[in-house]
């Protein structure tokens, strides 16, 4: 296994390319019944961790997709500390796995559809521009393969009328 030092500074491979791959997580969140949301954890090129959203199945609040790749990933290289890693996931993280990152240290989050009733990335810009109030930058980008995320939900909750009625409000499809 090649070390980590001795890796490009990012990964090789596009943002697109790693969210097509959390969207086939997702797809089988969705097989299970959860709300489709996938991520992955990647250090420059390789993967530590992924995840499928599952806080039903495991009766874990805090089991979404972001939290259960960096958990793996956390516990393959054997340190909580994930410095400099990219996250991709199919959908804008909550609060939650922004401050599970910022605790992680990772240097990136990508992802893919914007959530506007849980996604937390404005949020984190506003903390970061608090002085004092966050020691750690996160590098945040949103949209990648946004489409194909958002019609991934879309048609999770399309087949769900009870959740329905909780998104015609907001517009939008957002995880639960
Ligand atoms: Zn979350």
């Amino acid at each position: 296994m090649t070390p980590m030092s001795a890796m490009s500074p990012r990964s090789p491979r596009g943002d697109d390319e790693w969210i097509r791959r959390a969207l086939g997580l997702a797809r089988g969140a969705a097989a299970a019944g959860e709300v489709p949301v996938g991520a992955i954890l990647v250090f420059e090129g390789r993967v530590l961790g992924t995840g499928s959203n599952r806080p039903i199945g495991a009766c874990d609040p805090t089991a979404h997709a972001e939290i259960v790749a960096m958990r793996e990933a956390a516990a393959r290289v054997g340190n909580y500390r994930l410095t400099g890693a990219e996250l991709f996931v199919t959908l804008e993280p909550c609060l939650m796995c922004f401050g599970a990152a910022i605790h992680a240290r990772l240097g990136r989050v990508v992802f893919g559809a914007f959530d506007p009733r849980v996604g937390a990335s404005d949020l984190i810009r506003r903390l970061e521009a608090a002085p004092g109030l966050l020691n750690h930058r996160l590098e945040i980008s949103g949209g990648a393969l946004a489409a194909e995320c958002a019609s991934l939900l879309s048609g999770f909750f399309g087949e769900r009328r009870d959740t329905m009625r909780i998104f015609r409000n907001s517009g939008t499809p957002a995880r639960l």
